[in-house]
C-alpha cells in the first residue's frame, strides 16, 4: 500500500482492486468561513420552519431517510476518512474504526430501531382510584437541537448526535469544532445528499464565540461535547436561558488490572487505550491500578509495546500514533510528568518532546493547526497517595492528561484499586481486567462511572446499544442507545377518562364527610392489616355517599 506524504494535504483514495484506502495528494477543500453571530436568528428561523414540517412525518419515514443517509455515508466513506485524517492527524485505521464505522453503525441502528423506541407507550395504572383512566406516553421532539462538537472524533460524535436528533423529529444546528470545520460541513452535505429537507440540518462555523452565540439564539436543547471548563460555561449559559442540556465532558478513566489478568491482553489494551488518538480520547486509559504481584511484569510489557509504536502522519497506514492537536497541551502534560517524577515516579520511556516529529513533520497532513508531539510516555512507580488523602494527589492521576501518557500505580488489593478509581471528580468509564468475570461484575457495581468494561477498554463507544455519558465532572445526560434517543424527545403523558360523566370524589363540594371518605380510602389502600383495609373501603364509600348527598 502506498504510504507517502507529499506536498499538499495527504488524501486517501479507494483502490478498487485492492479494496484499500491509498494515500495520495490532492488539494484540501477550503475550510468553511466563520458564521457571523448576526446570521443566527435567520438560521434558527429556517431550522424551525423545516422542523415544523419534519415532525409531522411518521418516525418510520424519518428512519427511511436515515437509512439513505447511511448509504450516502458509505458511498462517501473515503472522502470522510480523508477529511477526518486531515483535520485531526489521526492514523488511517483510527479514522476508519473510530469515526467512519461508528458513524455508519449509528445511522444503521437508529434507522432500524427508532420507530420501536419512539412508539407510544401505554401506562397501566396501579392505583384503583384511577383505574377508569387510561394513560399513554408520547415522545415529542424538542424543536431545534444545538450540537456543539469537539475536534477529536469530528465525524462519529456529531453525526451520531445529529442522527438521533432528526430521527426523533428535531432540526439540528451543528457547530463543529473550529479545528475540524470541514468534517462538520461534510456531515451537513451528507444529510442534504440523503434527501433531508433543506435547513433541517445546518452547520455554523467558528470557535467559542460562535458556540456562545448558538446558545444565545435559544435552540430548544444543547448537546455539548468537550472539555470540563467549556462545559461549565455552556451549562451556565444554558441555565440562564433555561435551555436543557446534555454535557459529554472529559474523563480520567481508570484501568484496574487484577493479579489473575491475562497480562498480554491487558498490557496491549493499556497501551492502545492510552495512546489511541495520541491519548486525546475522552475514554483514554488515563490511570492504571495494577495489583503489586504482577505490576513489574505488566509494566515491562507496557514499556516494550509502547516503544514499538510507530509515530507519524496518519497518511502512512502503518503509523499508529499521530500528533497532539493543541500545542498548548504540551505544557500541561510536561508539568504533570514533572510533578510525578518529583514525588518518586519513574519515566520508563518517552517523557520528552519529539522535535523531529513536530509541526513541520505533521503540517502536510494536518491543515488546521501546527501540530506537535510528545513521545509516548510510560510513567510508573506511582504510589497512590490519593487514597490516603481523598481528592488530593498527583495531577497526573487527578486531572485529565489528554495526551500520550500511560500512568501506572501498583496497589495492594482490588479494594484499594476500586478506592483509587473512585477517588476522582470524573466518572466517565473504567475497565477491570481479570479472568474472574463474576468478581469483576461485583467490582464494576462499586465503580462510580457511566460505564465499566470488563476485559476491554473504550470499545463500548462503538456499541450502538450502549449508553454513553458520565457522572460528576464528566457531565450529565447520555448519547447513543435508546437512552440517548430519549434525550432528543420530551415525554408527554396523555390521559383519557372513561367515566367522564361521574363527578370525581376530589372535586369541590368539600365537607367533613368527604374528608372522612378520603381518610378511609387511604386506610383501604395502605393500612398494614387486611381487616383495616376492608373497613376502610366500606367507610370510604359510606362517607362519600353522605358527602354527595350534602353537595
Ligand atoms: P473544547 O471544550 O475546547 O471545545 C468543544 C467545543 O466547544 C468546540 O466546538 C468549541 O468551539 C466550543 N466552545 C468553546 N468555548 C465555548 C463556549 N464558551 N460556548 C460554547 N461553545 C464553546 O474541547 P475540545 O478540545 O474540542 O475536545 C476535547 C475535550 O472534549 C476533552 O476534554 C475530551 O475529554 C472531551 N470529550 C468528551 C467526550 C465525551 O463523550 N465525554 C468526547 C470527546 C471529547
Amino acid at each position: 500500500m502506498a504510504a507517502t506524504v507529499r506536498n499538499g494535504s495527504a488524501v486517501a483514495s479507494r483502490n478498487p482492486n485492492a479494496g484499500e484506502i491509498n494515500v495520495g495528494d490532492a488539494g484540501a477543500p477550503p475550510s468553511p468561513m466563520d458564521t457571523p453571530a448576526a446570521a443566527l436568528p435567520d438560521i434558527l428561523r429556517r431550522a424551525r420552519a423545516a422542523q415544523a414540517v419534519w415532525e409531522l412525518q411518521p418516525v418510520r419515514a424519518r428512519g427511511a431517510l436515515v437509512r439513505r443517509l447511511r448509504d450516502v455515508l458509505y458511498q462517501r466513506r473515503d472522502a470522510l476518512t480523508r477529511c477526518v485524517m486531515r483535520e485531526t492527524g489521526k492514523p488511517l485505521v483510527e479514522a476508519l474504526f473510530g469515526d467512519v464505522l461508528i458513524a455508519l453503525d449509528t445511522a444503521q441502528y437508529y434507522a432500524q430501531r427508532a420507530a420501536g423506541f419512539l412508539r407510544d407507550r401505554r401506562v397501566p395504572h396501579h392505583n384503583i382510584a384511577v383505574k377508569a383512566k387510561s394513560g399513554k406516553l408520547h415522545y415529542e421532539p424538542y424543536g431545534v437541537i444545538g450540537i456543539i462538537a469537539p475536534w477529536n472524533y469530528p465525524l462519529a460524535i456529531p453525526l451520531g448526535q445529529a442522527v438521533a436528533a432528526v430521527v426523533a423529529g428535531n432540526a439540528v444546528l451543528l457547530k463543529p469544532s473550529e479545528l475540524a470545520p470541514s468534517s462538520g460541513q461534510m456531515i451537513v452535505e451528507c444529510f442534504a445528499a440523503a434527501g433531508f429537507p433543506p435547513h433541517l440540518v445546518q452547520a455554523i462555523y467558528g470557535a467559542g464565540a460562535t458556540g456562545e452565540a448558538l446558545i444565545a439564539a435559544r435552540p430548544d436543547k444543547i448537546v455539548f461535547t468537550g472539555s470540563v471548563d467549556t462545559g461549565k460555561r455552556v451549562a451556565e449559559a444554558c441555565a440562564r436561558l433555561l435551555i436543557p442540556s446534555v454535557l459529554e465532558l472529559g474523563g480520567k478513566d481508570a484501568m484496574i488490572v487484577l493479579a489473575d489478568a491475562d497480562l498480554e491482553a491487558a498490557s496491549s489494551a493499556a497501551v492502545w487505550g492510552s495512546f489511541t488518538n495520541c491519548g486525546q480520547a475522552c475514554l483514554s486509559v488515563e490511570r492504571v491500578y495494577v495489583e503489586r504481584a504482577i505490576a513489574a511484569r505488566f509494566t515491562e510489557l507496557c514499556v516494550a509495546k509502547t516503544r514499538a509504536l510507530q509515530l507519524g502522519p496518519g497518511s502512512n497506514p502503518e503509523n499508529e500514533v499521530g500528533p497532539l492537536i493543541r500545542p498548548e497541551a504540551i505544557a500541561r502534560i510536561e508539568s504533570q510528568i514533572r510533578e510525578a517524577v518529583s514525588q518518586g515516579a519513574q519515566v520508563l520511556c518517552g517523557g520528552h518532546r519529539r522535535p523531529d516529529l513536530g509541526p513541520a513533520y505533521f503540517e502536510p497532513t494536518v491543515v488546521v493547526v501546527a501540530n506537535t508531539i510528545v513521545a509516548n510516555t510510560v510513567v510508573a512507580n506511582i504510589e497512590p497517595p490519593s487514597v490516603r488523602t481523598p481528592g488530593e494527589g498527583l495531577s497526573l492521576m487527578r486531572e485529565e492528561t489528554f495526551g500520550p501518557v500511560l500512568a501506572i500505580a501498583a496497589v495492594d488489593s482490588a479494594d484499594e484499586a476500586v478506592a483509587c478509581a473512585n477517588d476522582s471528580k470524573f466518572g466517565l468509564s473504567a475497565s477491570i481486567w481479570t479472568c474472574d468475570v463474576h468478581r469483576a461484575r461485583q467490582l464494576a457495581r462499586r465503580i462510580h462511572t457511566g460505564a465499566v468494561m470488563i476485559n476491554d477498554v473504550g470499545s463500548y463507544y462503538g456499541i450502538a446499544e450502549a449508553p454513553h455519558g458520565g457522572r460528576g465532572a464528566s457531565g450529565w445526560g447520555r448519547t447513543h442507545s435508546r437512552i440517548g434517543l430519549m434525550e432528543m424527545v420530551q415525554v408527554k403523558y396523555v390521559d383519557v377518562d372513561w367515566l367522564s360523566r361521574w363527578p370525581k370524589a376530589w372535586w369541590f363540594g368539600y365537607n367533613q364527610d368527604l374528608a372522612e371518605s378520603a381518610g378511609r380510602f387511604i386506610d383501604f389502600l395502605y393500612a398494614p392489616r387486611w381487616p383495616d383495609r376492608w373497613r376502610g373501603a366500606i367507610g370510604a364509600l359510606r362517607s362519600l355517599a353522605r358527602a354527595r348527598r350534602k353537595r
